[in-house]
């Protein structure tokens, strides 16, 4: 398969010079060539299949060109080694529990599936290391290094502002050593990203080391989010519910959903999605004007969320061949404060006995007041409420207790090298690896 950029001005890539490029090299962002149909038999013995089995048909239609059948198996495997469960929560609302994985969020699948997938091409070619160098303010630091740990030929920095993280969330990459290195810069979430992005594009360090990025702009990290869309269809499914199916996805940078609307090409029997935004609303005031205009993002209690300018609205555009019609007829939105998302929160705990996280709530409150009598509505639960611990204790004025996996973390020794946020000394520092 050959994917292309959104820009249109960069030569095709293979599926391997896409994982490993990230971006394309007129900074567009790559789509595969085809998104291939998946036949109505699948669609009809979906809900007798188990969650490992779906994804392999799914990872099979987007990869299997490129990847033998028993590595993208076991790749899909490995990557799934834990569940996703629909859950009741009331009426004709299900959550998806998107969070029984090692760092307790979605962003997991991803970020195992691309150290996995990249891991193969490295091992097919024999070539040199890779290094993937992603800056964080908290929850893609701990998926990229828990994804990556251990994978041979490849090395991951993980740069984070020092004192600006949770330590719950920071202990998620500092204590894990072998091939991840976390560096502690003295300065905020944006010098990170900043010292990240002058490192591609410096041209000792790249004549130095073979680096590459992370994030969901991957194909291969947004991709396989669609492996669940199906799973959850096929949960209701098998409960006796195949109609009027709306799914809602808290968003950011759209990578999550985007996958979904991939899904749905490929014949997901979904009716429509929601995209579900916090006071960040971008994307909704574009559902309701027909005109895009990014603006800096501002802060809120869902701060996975607090983005300004989506990366992945290009492949949404394309997707749809650029259609402001065609896409708010399959898409709406919402956007909501940080009062609306606490009152939602706690309502859905007392009344219902569901702790959501932040982020979630969202998601909910949407379904809650855009769904129909006639559909069912599942929305995506991207991270468990204990990963804001605070907040949520806040809101509902009751502990919230942390899962064994996060303990485990908190157990670790922190290792981390403290760097100031000048691109010098990052680079020197780089030099000696
Ligand atoms: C990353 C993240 C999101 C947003 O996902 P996008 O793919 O960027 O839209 C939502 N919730 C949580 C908990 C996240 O970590």
């Amino acid at each position: 398969m050959k994917y292309y950029s959104t820009n249109g001005k960069a030569d095709k890539a293979t599926l391997q010079e896409a994982v490993v490029k990230g971006l394309a090299s007129d900074k567009g962002l790559f789509m595969p060539e085809v998104i291939k149909q998946l036949p109505s038999s699948f669609f009809e013995k979906m809900k007798d299949m188990s969650f490992q089995e779906i994804a392999y048909t799914v990872a099979d239609a987007f990869f299997g060109e490129d990847v033998d059948a028993e590595s993208l198996k076991k790749i899909v495997y490995d990557t799934l080694n834990f569940d996703v469960p629909l859950v009741h929560v009331n009426d004709n609302i299900y959550s998806l529990e998107l969070y029984h994985g090692p760092t307790l969020a979605f962003k997991d699948v991803g970020a195992r599936f691309m150290s996995r997938l990249l891991g193969y091409f490295i091992a097919k070619e024999g070539k040199e290391e890779v290094n993937v160098l992603v800056a964080t303010s908290g929850d893609t630091g701990s998926a990229v290094a828990n994804g990556f740990l251990g994978v041979k030929g490849i090395r991951v920095f993980v740069l984070y502002p020092k004192g600006k993280v949770s330590p719950i969330q920071e202990c998620q990459f500092t204590t894990l050593g072998q091939n991840i290195t976390a560096l502690e810069i003295d300065g905020v979430f944006d010098d990170c990203q900043a010292l990240v992005k002058s490192a591609f594009m410096d041209a000792d360090l790249n004549k130095h080391m073979k680096l590459t990025s992370a994030n969901s702009i991957n194909v291969a990290r947004f991709l396989p989010q669609a492996f669940y869309y199906f799973y959850a269809v096929a949960q209701l499914h098998k409960m006796g519910k195949k109609d009027n199916i709306v799914i809602c996805v808290p968003s950011g940078n759209f990578g999550n959903i985007t996958a979904g609307l991939f899904g749905k090409r490929m014949g997901m029997p979904v009716s429509r999605f929601i995209a579900a935004n916090n006071k960040n609303d971008i994307f909704f005031n574009y559902l309701q004007t027909g005109v895009y205009s990014p603006k800096p993002s501002v802060q809120t209690i869902a701060n996975a969320m607090d983005v300004g300018d989506p990366s992945n609205f290009a492949r949404i555009l394309d997707l749809y061949g650029k259609s402001h019609k065609e896409i708010s007829s399959e898409i709406s939105g919402c956007t909501y404060t940080d009062e609306q998302i606490k009152e939602t929160l706690n309502d859905c705990y007392k009344k219902h006995k569901y702790l959501l996280d932040p982020h979630g709530a969202v998601g909910y409150r949407a379904l809650c007041e855009q769904l129909k009598e006639n559909e069912v509505g599942v929305f995506l639960e991207t991270a468990h409420p204990a990963k804001f611990k605070d907040t949520v204790e806040g809101i509902i004025n009751e502990p919230v207790s942390i899962p064994q996996k996060l303990q485990e973390f908190m157990k670790g020794e922190k290792q981390s090298i403290e760097l100031p946020k000048d691109f010098e000394t990052f680079k020197a520092y780089l030099l000696t690896k």
